[in-house]
């Protein structure tokens, strides 16, 4: 044996986790939206970790309470969560380190609306004056009590809210909805919409080495460009050019199309447009009344702000 063992440098190459919920309503379009990043990872049943086999970014299966805590004690950079829980759970005065929304994505939609009983009587905030009210989210709910300027109990329930009256618990409850069949099912009437919900991606404020920072914002536009070409339409059509105000008017959120001559047609340009909001049959129809022509609108599979 000759000379002295080199000592091994092992690149760390950097590595971030995003959260999401393990097993309940967000998690099927959760890990969905990812591999539609171009996330590619495998998934055993009751694993906790996936880590991504094409990208340094593993994923972190919790329950959703958990994830802006995750995310505000650094464990994860990124996550997916309801508004709810996040207004709910957000660290407030625990400094620099917090949960804070990057952007939002189209599912999980659902409100958190004040029920009362069938027929008990509410004409607005000022009925809820002394009442008792079950909820599992008692930090939104008395934030809302105070903008109303409105004294009630607030009764916390982790769970089975929807039953608190009647136990005699409470008189009404703050809870989750999105059809309202778990209401009526309960003998209970929707009365107020206090928070409007929808899964939000989430980031924290922990330092992270400048590599990670970078996969941070990779991922973040990523999951930006699926969630808005889920909207996106590219459309194409023929446009007189007198009519040409009126029909760039009549296309849905579109910012500057393209606008292009036609070989041979003087009074006619081809326009291009990449549509952020739904095409209806109505828009196509009203672009025809205006005088377009050879409309076109296909999908858009990738966008990049
Ligand atoms: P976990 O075990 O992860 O804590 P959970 O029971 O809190 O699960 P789910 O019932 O799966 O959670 O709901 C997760 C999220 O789905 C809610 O926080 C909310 O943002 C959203 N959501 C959408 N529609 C509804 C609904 N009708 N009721 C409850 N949550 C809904
Ligand atoms: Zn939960």
């Amino acid at each position: 044996m000759t000379g002295e063992a080199k000592p091994m440098t092992v690149e760390r190459e950097a590595r971030i986790k995003i959260a999401v919920q393990k097993s309940g309503r967000l998690t099927d379009n959760s890990l969905g939206l990812l591999r539609r990043c171009g996330l590619n990872y495998s998934r055993a049943a009751d694993q906790l970790i996936c880590f991504g086999e094409n990208m340094p970014v593993d994923v972190l299966l919790v329950r959703d309470d958990d994830i802006p805590s995750l995310i505000a004690e650094g464990v994860c950079q990124l996550g997916l969560v309801g508004l709810n829980v996040l207004l709910e759970k957000s660290v407030e005065g625990a400094g620099l380190m917090t949960a804070r929304r990057v952007g939002d994505v189209e599912f999980g939609r659902c409100r958190l609306s004040l029920a009362v009983p069938r027929g008990m009587s509410y004409l607005g905030p000022t009925d809820l004056a002394g009442r008792r009210i079950a909820t599992s989210y008692p930090r939104i709910l008395s934030r809302w009590l105070a903008e109303q300027g409105i004294e009630a109990d607030i009764v916390t329930l982790s769970g089975a809210v929807e039953i608190a009256p009647k136990l005699g618990r409470a008189d009404l409850i703050c809870d989750l909805v999105s059809t309202g069949s778990t209401l009526s099912a309960n003998g209970l009437e929707e009365v107020e919409v206090i928070l409007e919900s929808h899964v939000v991606l989430v980031s924290g404020d922990t330092p992270v080495d400048a590599e990670s920072a970078e996969l941070v914002q990779r991922l973040i536009s990523r999951i930006d460009g699926v969630v808005r070409v889920q909207e996106a339409k590219y459309i194409m059509l023929h446009a007189p050019r007198s009519a040409l105000d009126e029909i760039k008017a009549l296309l849905p959120g579109s910012e500057a199309p393209t606008v292009m001559p036609l070989d041979g047609i003087d009074d006619k340009v081809a326009i291009h447009a990449v549509c952020q909001e739904n095409v209806f049959w109505e828009t196509l129809e009203g672009l025809k009344r205006a005088g377009a022509s050879s409309v076109l609108v296909l999908p858009v599979e990738k966008m990049l702000a």
